[in-house]
């Protein structure tokens, strides 16, 4: 065997960040996975001799390409469209769509990559993709957002397909822009195929698939309090964010006895000491969601909430905290806030959301720290359900697709406790998780060989 595959960590990660300049999210993402790994394959021959981990680093494919539109003032806008290939191993290339003007080819490597192992982890047979464009749909009309996405599907269809690589949402793509983008798609092919994910009940979509990143984040948290003997019931929690995953995750919280003091955008955050209800939570989905509007409107509009610009949450006390908004939003100050403050338990809804510094200061203090590959995979295992129903032509109950949520998030859990047990009080979730997920796609790569 080649022995001079063993190449120690730094010499491993020196070579990532030589083969990608100007990636640094993407090199991060790979940093917080090999650090994990490199203990776990230090006795396996095969892993290094058949540099698996250095195949994952490396996408199956990055497509990139322009995307033109028309907006209502008859002005042609140009825009970079991409869609990362990463690893098909155990299945087709699944991961979400995301339409931000932060969207480049770091974020997107490293979002496929971290959603390789996610996707192992849910049991499901999910390859890791991810995709998008630099497109901002803020301030936008819908017409525009809809030409936008059929242009951008004219080009993404001949790279994806049920059995290839199927696309859901992410941030800034919702419901309303995946029936677009399906729309289009069916159109040019003319085959109605499982092909997108989140779509709308009427046309192929699952129950439960808008709630399930949050409900699942929340459940993976309930799992985490349980191995110290403790529920939600009477807990305060921190949010961030204030879309799909944030909402959803508060919706939960409350459903399980929690309090949710905050929600943030990117213009700041509200702080509600009277605690988030559910009707407080409706008025915010359909404000950010229908309204587009800002997270400050809500200090205006509930007595006693209070809105600070341009400042994320986390100096707010707590027993949990749940970053649900997006990549490198909670960094080594905020996690030595959070830890001092009393916070017992985090549980990320989006991804990648504590840097390196961040993630380093939870797993010192030793609290219940899941990394969003284990937390916010509710949301994609949902997706691969609805494939399922797809390919049956067939919808499922509501109550058995709750079931299986709830069961899918407690076997990552398990996952993670048998590789991720430090000591008989500790568990390293990022380990955990990590290793688990590593384990079932390099068994996969394993068994085909050098390809
Ligand atoms: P949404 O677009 O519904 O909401 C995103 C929220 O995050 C908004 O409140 C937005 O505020 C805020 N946000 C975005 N960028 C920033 C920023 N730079 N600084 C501060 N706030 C910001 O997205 P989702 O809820 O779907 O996704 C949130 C996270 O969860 C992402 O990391 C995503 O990858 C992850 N995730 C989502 C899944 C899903 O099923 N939707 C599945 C798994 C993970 P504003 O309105 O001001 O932009």
């Amino acid at each position: 065997m080649a022995v001079s595959d063993h190449v120690d960590l730094p010499t491993f990660l020196e070579g990532v960040k030589k083969r990608n300049p100007g990636q640094p999210e993407f090199v991060q993402a790979v940093q917080e996975v090999a650090e994990d790994i490199y203990d776990f394959i230090k006795d396996k021959e095969d892993y290094h001799s058949e540099q698996i981990l250095r195949r994952i680093a490396e996408p199956d494919r990055v497509v990139s390409f322009r995307v033109c539109w028309e907006d209502d003032n008859g002005n042609v806008r140009v825009q970079r469209g991409y869609r990362v290939q990463n690893n098909n191993a155990i299945g087709p290339y699944k991961g979400g769509i995301r339409f931000h003007p932060s969207v480049n080819e770091s974020v997107l490597k490293f979002l496929a990559f971290e959603q390789t192992f996610k996707n192992a982890l849910t049991g499901l047979p999910m390859g890791g993709g991810k995709g998008g464009s630099n497109f901002n749909p803020k301030g936008k009309s819908v017409r525009e957002i809809m030409r936008f996405c059929q242009s951008f599907m004219t080009e993404l269809y001949r790279h994806i397909g049920a059995d290839v690589d199927v696309p859901a949402g992410d941030i800034g793509v919702g419901g309303r822009e995946i029936g677009f983008m399906f729309g289009q798609y069916k159109r040019i092919t003319n085959q109605f195929t499982g092909v997108l994910t989140g779509k709308g009940l009427e046309y192929g979509g699952s129950l439960i698939r808008p709630e399930a990143t949050g409900y699942g984040a929340v459940y993976f948290l309930a799992n985490m309090l349980r191995t110290k003997g403790q529920d939600l019931v009477g807990k305060t929690a921190v949010i961030s964010g204030s879309g799909n995953v944030a909402t959803h995750a508060a919706e939960k919280i409350v459903q399980l006895g929690g309090k949710v003091l905050t929600f943030s955008d990117s213009g700041g955050f509200i702080h509600d000491p009277d605690g988030i209800t559910q009707e407080k939570i409706d008025w915010v989905k359909e404000h950010k969601t229908k309204r587009r509007g800002r997270i400050q409107d809500y200090a205006e509009q509930f007595k006693g909430a209070t809105f600070t610009e341009g400042k994320t949450p986390w100096g707010v006390p707590c027993d949990a905290a749940l970053p649900c908004a997006t990549q490198n939003e909670l960094n080594g100050e905020d996690a030595k806030t959070l830890v001092a403050n009393g916070c017992k338990a985090v549980s990320e809804g989006a991804n990648m959301p504590t840097d390196l510094a961040g993630v380093h200061v939870f797993k010192d203090a030793r609290i219940l720290y899941a990394p969003g590959k284990a937390a916010n995979a509710g949301g994609v295992a949902v997706s691969g359900l609805e494939m399922s129903q797809n390919s049956e032509r067939r919808s499922w109950k509501e109550a058995e697709l709750q079931q299986l949520l709830l069961d899918i998030m407690e076997g990552i859990h398990t996952s993670c406790l048998t590789y991720g047990q430090v000591d008989k009080d500790h568990v390293d979730y990022v380990k955990g998780a990590n290793i688990a997920g590593f384990k079932k796609v390099a068994d996969a790569m394993l068994a085909y060989g050098v390809v």
